[in-house]
């Protein structure tokens, strides 16, 4: 499969994604202006696709680094592909624009390219003005993820948004969404966890079947923030098996986990913000997994969720009570 950096996907409704995605996550206490830096070196690399969040808390400097970007001429507004996603305490219809409005505002753009319901749960909107403070319970609300969709395709219609889609969203919810009377836009993926111990097989041939994106997130093994993470899970890049793969084609066992899920078909987002990873992990475009090492790679799978989010588990919408 010969893919580069610059090789896009197609979406369901007309519109593509690059294959590769800078993920923008870092824990509270990473300043907020090295995930800026990175941005723009990551942008002067050659990525074009930057996965982001409200709840990341950094769309502000994220946006500064791509309007630099844009301002000395590395890069036009187009040439950019922008993910965000709603978070879920502004799932009430009313709140839905208002959200993304914040997200532009904050980003200082037009438009988003992407954007995602982060999880298929609502939470108490009383948690908004502190997104980020861990001490601050969640308090579950009970929204139907149809009735916030009606608003998101409203979004599109008027040019906020180019693509709608989203996230965490198991097949049960998927085909709830799919089978929403008046459905106006599929989504156009579904961006989840998935890699090496959690590889998402069944989940990405439901998707396929539906002409749905799958997003990976994770495919390095994590942020290991243990605000999200249990650290007594194994350190995926650390895996013996995953080291013997890569010592055979010399390449470094990042490279190897995110080769193994772009040779699936699925795009990858992998975080790093430091120059030197940003470039090793581009590695990925110049050699190709043979199909026997791709099938060792799969006997890595072990249904391993880094981020089970288990605070969410009372939550009737939580989605990984389903086996996928
Ligand atoms: P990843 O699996 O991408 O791993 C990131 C970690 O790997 C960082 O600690 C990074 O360190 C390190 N790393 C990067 N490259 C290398 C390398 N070549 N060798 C060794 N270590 C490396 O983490 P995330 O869980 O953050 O997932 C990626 C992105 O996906 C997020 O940033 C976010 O955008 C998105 N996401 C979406 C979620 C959702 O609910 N929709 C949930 C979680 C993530 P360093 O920076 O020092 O290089």
């Amino acid at each position: 499969m010969a893919l580069n950096k610059d090789t896009r996907v197609a979406l369901n409704d007309g519109h593509s994604i690059p294959i590769l995605g800078l993920g923008t996550y870092a824990s509270p206490e990473v300043p907020k202006n090295i995930g800026e830096d990175a941005t723009k070196i990551a942008i002067d690399l050659g990525y074009r696709h930057i996965d982001c969040a409200y709840i990341y808390g950094n769309e502000v400097q994220i946006g500064r680094a791509i309007r630099a970007k844009i301002a000395d001429g590395t890069v036009k507004r187009e040439d950019i592909f922008y993910t965000g996603k709603l978070w879920c305490t502004y799932f009430s219809p009313e709140l839905v624009r208002k959200g993304l409005e914040k997200t532009l505002n904050d980003l200082q753009l037009d438009y988003l390219d992407l954007f995602l319901l982060h999880w298929p749960f609502s939470l108490k909107p009383t948690g908004a003005e502190a997104p980020n403070d861990p001490d601050k319970p969640f308090q579950y609300d009970h929204v139907d993820f149809c009735s916030t969709w009606e608003v998101l395709e409203a979004c599109k219609d008027a040019g906020l948004v180019k693509s709608i889609g989203v996230s965490n969203f198991n097949r049960r919810q998927l085909e709830r969404l799919l089978n929403k009377s008046g459905l106006k836009y599929k989504p156009v993926c579904n961006q989840v966890e998935c890699h090496l111990y959690l590889n998402q097989n069944k989940l990405h041939v439901y998707c396929k079947s539906k002409d749905i994106v799958l997003v990976a997130y994770s495919v390095l093994g994590s942020h290991r923030d243990q605000n999200w993470v249990d650290l007594s899970c194994p350190v995926l890049l650390e895996d013996p098996v995953l080291a013997r793969v890569a010592a055979k084609y010399n390449r470094s066992p990042a490279e190897v986990a995110m080769r193994y899920i772009l040779q699936k078909g699925i795009v990858v987002l992998a975080k790093s913000f430091s120059q030197a990873r940003l470039k090793q992990n581009l590695g990925v475009f110049d050699f190709e997994l043979k199909p026997e090492d791709m099938k060792t790679l799969d006997g890595l799978d072990k249904n391993l969720h880094y981020g089970p989010f288990k605070e969410m588990k009372q939550h009737p919408e939580y989605p990984f009570h389903d086996e996928y």
